[in-house]
């Protein structure tokens, strides 16, 4: 690479991979022990197609040069950074450490005192703050939340002085929320109790539509909503038909996250019992299932109509292409009955934005002279992680003990049923693949071991026939499936007391051991 004016493959080389920074080790012949499709010469072969299918790609981030100049430019932390530096531990340094702030690699953080949060948030200086704003409220992803949702998104990871105040601000006086958003006013209505169910129990789904038609055809967005966690899927359509929404319900969510207990909708009860009749069909579910009404069903529809509309703007018919984007914001966003989002609850933890991945906080903590005492969440997690990691360890021995153990031979009797192994090709012409065929065919039943290793089968219908001698490696046990309306079992009744079930060696140390029966 270092070649002043490359020519001929070598230039040519050199302009393919200038997109990419690799870097290039020299590894002695000696020491390259496990040789790889890289070093391997070239082979000349023309038939020969070696397909790289590993590729990485380690996506950019901003660099703490730089985000400490910046940070340098605001007044205010530049005090704060200067007192840190200045290795002074007076009056001033005790202050900003009781706060919370600290100095890694020369760029100030922040721990909430106040919030359970694992990451520490970058210090934000004046001039950035408009900056990260747009980022978590105005991009596509963000999708104009409500302030507080604004304010919970930047909180995980930003801080600066007045942020929640400056970010009611901004949302208050964001055009796009006003002039698309309906007002505040809470509606008139009852109280709507949380739903309490497990993930996936119970859905709500809803149609919204008609809208202007896309190139593709699509019209409506069908709608689905976990109700406990408030998880979105939502899919454009091209008819509002209950084939076409039990199609997306099975195909796309129950074989996904399973079959829910229940499907709800404010939409009327004709459209469910239409979409849930259609999903039996599918299903090849028999049972008449009857749907119940809940008056607490209604899927984010009101939150869902004004994002649509700020992200389509003027392109009215291209709205299927913000979907994803749409669906994205929705279950990021903070929910104000479950006080999370919707990631969190199903996940477990946040999605990370491509901001996210611009400014890797987590590195804080995997930095060396990280005190992971600093946070409250970490202080609980600490002393767990050593021990969750030493236990995954430990399972993965154990399976590896388990698959390094040699089978042991498997002996047939005649009688025994047992599987086939078949060698299928694939056929072109059939457009039939080797991959789809089934690997097995049977049962089949032993009729006579010729040897150990070598079996004679015949068709199970007629016994008396031979089919042909198989090796055993190309066998396995028909496991019969448990019969049905086999007499109940009956528990053994012995008689007198029933044997004591003394422990192993280890722990016999217990009360168990008697004085008589270490004699
Ligand atoms: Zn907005």
């Amino acid at each position: 690479m270092s070649i002043k004016s490359p020519s001929g493959r070598l230039a040519r080389w050199a302009l393919q991979i200038q997109s990419f920074h690799p870097k290039i080790l020299y590894t002695p012949g000696k020491s390259n022990v496990v040789a790889d499709l890289l070093s391997r010469p070239v082979h000349d072969n023309k038939e020969f197609v070696c397909n790289l299918n590993t590729i990485s790609i380690e996506l950019p981030s901003r660099r703490s040069r730089d985000i400490r100049e910046e940070q340098m430019k605001d007044e205010d932390i530049k005090k704060i950074i200067d007192c840190f530096e200045s290795g002074r531990k007076d009056e001033d340094f005790i202050n900003w450490t009781s706060r919370g702030y600290l100095m890694n690699q020369g760029i100030l953080y922040r721990y909430s005192p106040d919030t359970e949060s694992e990451e520490a948030q970058l210090v934000v200086p004046c001039h950035e703050r408009e900056r990260v704003l747009q980022q978590y409220h105005d991009s596509p992803t963000a999708g104009h939340s409500g302030s507080e949702g604004t304010y919970f998104k930047i909180a995980s990871r930003y801080y600066f002085p007045g942020m929640r105040k400056f970010i009611a601000e901004y949302v208050k006086n964001c055009s796009e929320c006003n002039r698309y958003k309906p007002n505040n006013q809470k509606p008139a209505g009852l109280l709507r109790t949380p739903i309490y169910a497990q993930r996936f129990e119970i859905l709500a789904i809803d149609l919204f539509g008609p809208l202007p038609e896309t190139p593709t055809g699509k019209k409506w967005i069908f709608l689905i909503e976990d109700t406990s966690t408030k998880w979105v899927e939502l899919f454009a359509l091209e008819d509002a038909t209950a084939q076409n929404c039990a199609k997306f319900l099975i195909e796309e969510v129950f074989l996904r996250y399973g079959l829910p207990r229940r499907l709800i909708s404010d939409n009327g009860t004709q459209f469910i019992s239409a979409v849930m009749q259609q999903t039996c069909n599918f299903l090849g579910i028999k049972q008449e299932l009857i749907p119940v009404y809940h008056p607490q069903a209604n899927p984010s529809e009101s939150d869902l109509k004004p994002k649509l509309a700020i992200l389509v703007g003027d392109a009215h018919d291209t709205w299927d292409e913000k979907l994803a984007m749409i669906r994205f914001s929705m279950n990021t966003s903070k929910c104000d009955t479950t006080g999370h989002t919707a990631a969190y609850l199903q996940f477990g933890r946040e999605l990370r934005t491509t901001d996210d991945v611009n400014h890797d906080l987590r590195s804080l903590i995997e930095n060396d002279n990280f005190v992971a005492e600093i946070t409250p969440y970490l202080k609980h997690f600490a002393p767990l992680t050593p021990q969750i990691r030493e236990r995954v360890e430990q399972k993965q021995d154990q399976r590896k003990k388990y698959f390094d153990k040699n089978r042991r031979p498997i002996y047939y009797q005649p009688g025994d049923k047992v599987w086939v192994t078949l060698h299928p090709k694939s056929s072109r012409s059939d457009k039939r693949s080797k991959k789809f065929y089934p690997k097995r065919e049977g049962p089949y039943l032993v009729v006579t071991n010729r040897s150990p290793t070598t079996y004679d089968l015949s068709d199970p219908s007629s016994p008396d026939q031979v089919l042909g001698t198989y090796h055993t490696n190309m066998l396995k046990p028909y496991e019969l499936p448990p019969e049905k309306n086999t007499s109940p079992v009956v528990p053994i009744k012995r008689r007198g007391r029933p044997r004591k079930h003394f422990p192993k060696a280890e722990s016999s140390s217990g009360r168990l051991q008697s004085p008589r029966g270490s004699l």
